[in-house]
């Protein structure tokens, strides 16, 4: 590991005017906030990560969830994964991202990993994480060792030539599918980005994952009010039953009436280069009978313009698989 200072900021102007500092938000970050560390340390003894400053955010005000005065619910950039997957106002108004949320790691990853922490973990492609090895998104320019090599695991959506890089998190797609928001604060004050403009695609630049900017603290994650009569599931699929990253996912949020699916919200795992919503199966599914031949119908839908690699075709009929299943249990 490489040496850096450590700090504790007291209030978030304070992260962020250190924050600030750093010339980049992404990868190379001279400056990195430190939350339940699971992602960031792991990188740092890796010579991933290699920051001159880490500053500790934990002592911030920002671990609590509440209701909002539309409906919604603020969550802390600090709560844990654990306590958010078991509040029980997100039992029952977001089944989807309680399920998603224990989908993931262990339990005692999940009491330390935040809501922040968790928006922002890297990919688990294994070349990114080996820095023997050429890797676009580690560093810019030196090529990807991953499409024609280790690719199993890697994404079939919205890849380019230079990175195909899958998102790793479960907690994003769940919230993807509820059309979260994601409240920034940085040196310009504070922005609310929706999360379906957060992630950006790899396209040529894969070291810049979202549209943070230096100093930019994320202070919460808003939900809209849950949309009546609606059911909501999260589906993963992995090779061990825990402890597994996804292979395939699907979060889904579904509404019917008379006889008719009125509300359609659909985000995909493990097979995107960003949680991946698709209109294309929503629009498959709106207007439609909620049974079998509609959801293989959106599933075809959702996976149309996938591209695999050399090992990774699997994942095609897998997600197609995953999805259909999943809209089944939230329509039952
Ligand atoms: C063995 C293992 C298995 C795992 N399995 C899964 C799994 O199955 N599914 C899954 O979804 N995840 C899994 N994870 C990943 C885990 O969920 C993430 O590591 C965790 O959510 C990151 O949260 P953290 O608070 O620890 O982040 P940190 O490591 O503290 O931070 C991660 C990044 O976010 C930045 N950051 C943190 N908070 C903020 C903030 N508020 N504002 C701005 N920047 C911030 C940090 O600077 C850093 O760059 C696994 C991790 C491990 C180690
Ligand atoms: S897929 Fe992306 S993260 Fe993996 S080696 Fe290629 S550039 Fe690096």
């Amino acid at each position: 590991m490489e040496p850096f200072t450590f700090s504790r900021a007291a209030d978030p102007a304070e992260a962020i005017r250190a924050g600030t500092a750093a010339s980049t938000a992404q990868q190379g970050a001279e400056v990195r906030f430190v939350a339940g560390g699971t992602t960031l340390i792991d990188l740092m003894k890796l010579d991933v990560e290699t920051p001159r400053r880490v500053v500790d955010i934990n002592h911030l005000p920002l671990a609590k969830v509440e209701r909002t005065s539309d409906g919604g619910l603020k969550i802390g950039a600090l709560v844990r994964n654990s306590d958010l997957a078991n509040n029980a106002e997100v039992k029952r108004d977001y089944a989807v991202l309680s399920q998603a949320l224990l989908s993931g790691a262990s339990s005692q990853l999940r009491n330390m990993a935040t809501t922040g922490g968790n928006l922002l973990q890297r990919t688990r492609c294994v070349y990114f994480r080996d820095t023997a090895t050429a890797c676009n998104k580690r560093e810019p320019g030196s090529g990807c060792s991953a499409i024609h090599g280790f690719n199993r695991n890697l994404a079939v959506l919205g890849t380019s030539d230079h990175c195909i890089a899958s998102n790793p998190s479960d907690m994003n797609v769940a919230l993807t599918a509820l059309e979260a928001t994601i409240v920034i604060r940085g040196a310009h004050g504070e922005r609310n980005v929706p999360i379906g403009d957060f992630f950006l695609l790899p396209g040529n630049t894969p070291d810049r994952e979202t549209v943070m900017e230096p100093g930019d603290l994320i202070t919460h994650v808003l939900l809209p009010p849950p949309h009546r009569g609606a059911r909501s599931h999260y589906l993963k699929l992995r090779d061990r039953a825990s402890y597994e990253f996804a292979l395939a996912s699907a979060a889904v949020v579904l509404a019917s009436e008379g006889g008719a699916i009125r509300h359609a919200r659909v985000a995909l795992g493990g097979v995107g280069t960003r949680p991946w919503r698709s209109p294309e199966a929503e629009a498959a599914l709106l207007g439609r009978p909620a049974e079998r031949a509609t959801f293989a119908a959106a599933a075809d839908a959702a996976l149309r313009s996938a591209k695999p690699c050399s090992q990774n075709g699997f994942k095609i009929e897998l997600a197609k698989r995953c999805l259909a299943s999943a809209l089944s249990t939230a329509a039952a």
